[in-house]
């Protein structure tokens, strides 16, 4: 008998027939004897339209009664599940964050989890109920309502796993498993039997949504086994593991990411002086706006250009605050474009083999895609490319580096 948290995701409780079959899952997961806690996520399309009802009200909704109205996304799932289990004879509870008291800190929208009581849990595993957790949110120390960013649920479950040192968090969704990209994109994606935290944090970081970036970072720092799985399909599904350091047969590379949300800023004829940088990117980071790439050209003529990416929804705010540095500094002009996409190769394999990167760079140039920028780290390596060639950079990119599958995967939900 184990103590399993279990996550569904919004497709897996989009309809009433759905969440009654998960209920079924659920049931017989409970025969075997298992204690359960199960996180769920508002049905497939509340939260954005939540949050278009917000931006109907607020041009720029207030944050805190913006996460008072996205909470309630899943606080409509939790209730109809455990009518659903009730209904089959299941013994079950729901929860909202704040009854289970999941702490946050006050950062409205994004959230950090930071102490999870775990007694009333507790008790109702001894008493035999399952028990369902709201996914996305928590309570502040003063007891405002607090969400934790797109795809918070995931890391609901993980931090549940974890504040109970449960056996396994498996998360349930609309695929039945990481793939090597999204196969979404790339029909010939192939499920991976396992990949490890570092990876999985990587893809998370550079644009798998299939977990959210934070619960990657939590299952790696508590070691909490974590593995995504088909709601509705057997299968043994992705398992999350640490570096299996005997694994000989180890990829080069593990998987392709691919992120549109960017856009990059160019400040041309920048004085080539020291604090130029600092000068340029200081008020970019008081703006709150986050940096990702960042490149600066060998200067010709004493002066050179910058480059940087920021998110996609920040390059007006950016641009604009570039043209008042531009002028401060005495730069020559400043650019935006947004109609970039990034692909990122990943795989901790890079570590131990050479000539990754001239292939990645190969294979995009027999495609005759231009590089724009690039950027790499341990076990990833990141270009900057034009939007329109993102889908084709994917695929060559997945053909080179040998991940295709053999047999195509199944069709999803
Ligand atoms: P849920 O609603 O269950 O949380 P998400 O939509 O957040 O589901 O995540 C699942 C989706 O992630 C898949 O449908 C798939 O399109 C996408 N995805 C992106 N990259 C990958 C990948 N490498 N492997 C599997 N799925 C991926
Ligand atoms: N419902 C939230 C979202 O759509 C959280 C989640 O599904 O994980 O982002
Ligand atoms: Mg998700």
């Amino acid at each position: 008998m184990a103590l399993i948290v279990q996550k569904f995701g919004g497709t897996s409780v989009g309809t009433v027939e759905r969440i009654s079959q998960v209920a079924e899952k659920i049931k017989g997961f409970k025969a075997q004897g298992h204690d359960l806690v199960i996180v769920v996520s508002a049905m497939s399309g509340e939260t954005n339209r939540l949050i278009d009802l917000a931006r109907q009200m607020q041009a720029t909704p207030d944050p805190r009664e913006l996460d008072m109205v996205l909470s309630t996304g899943e606080q409509v799932t939790i209730g109809l599940l455990a009518m659903a289990l009730k209904s089959r004879g299941v013994p079950a509870v729901s929860y909202t964050g704040s009854q289970v008291r999941i702490l946050t800190d006050r950062a409205f929208n994004k959230a950090r989890i930071q102490h999870i009581d775990d007694a009333n849990i507790r008790a109702d595993l001894d008493a035999g109920k399952v028990v369902i957790v709201a996914g996305f949110q928590g309570v502040d120390e003063q007891g405002n309502i607090t969400t934790l960013g797109r795809g918070g649920s995931d890391t609901t479950g993980v931090a549940l796993a974890a504040a109970l040192k449960a056996d396994e968090c498996q998360i349930y969704t609309d695929v039945d498993g990481v793939y090597t990209t999204d196969p979404r994109v790339v029909e010939s994606a192939r499920r991976l039997d396992k990949i490890t935290f570092e990876e999985m944090l990587e893809m998370a970081s550079l644009g798998s949504k299939v977990l959210q970036i934070r619960s990657v970072e939590f299952a790696g720092k508590y070691n909490v086994p974590l593995r995504v799985l088909h709601s509705f399909k057997e299968g043994p599904g992705t398992l999350i593991t640490l570096e299996d350091g005997a694994s000989m047969e180890q990829p080069v590379i593990s998987g392709i990411a691919f992120n549109r949300d960017e856009a990059k800023l160019t400040i041309r004829g920048v004085p080539d002086i020291p604090g130029v940088a600092f000068r340029i990117l200081g008020p970019v980071s008081a703006a709150n706006i986050e940096v990702d790439m960042i490149v600066q050209n060998v200067a010709q003529d004493n002066t050179t250009d910058f480059t940087f990416t920021v998110h996609r929804n920040d390059m007006r705010k950016a641009l604009d605050i570039l043209g008042q540095v531009a002028g401060d500094i005495g730069a020559r002009e400043v650019a935006g474009d947004d109609k970039i996409a990034k692909v990122s190769i990943v795989g901790v394999g890079m570590r131990s083999h050479a000539g990754v990167a001239s292939k990645m760079f190969e294979a995009l140039s027999r495609d005759g895609i231009n590089i724009q920028m690039i950027s790499t780290s341990e076990i990833k390596i990141s270009v900057v490319i034009d939007e329109k060639y993102l889908e084709l950079a994917v695929r060559s990119l997945h053909s080179a580096f040998e991940l295709d599958a053999v047999n195509q995967p199944e069709d999803h939900i």
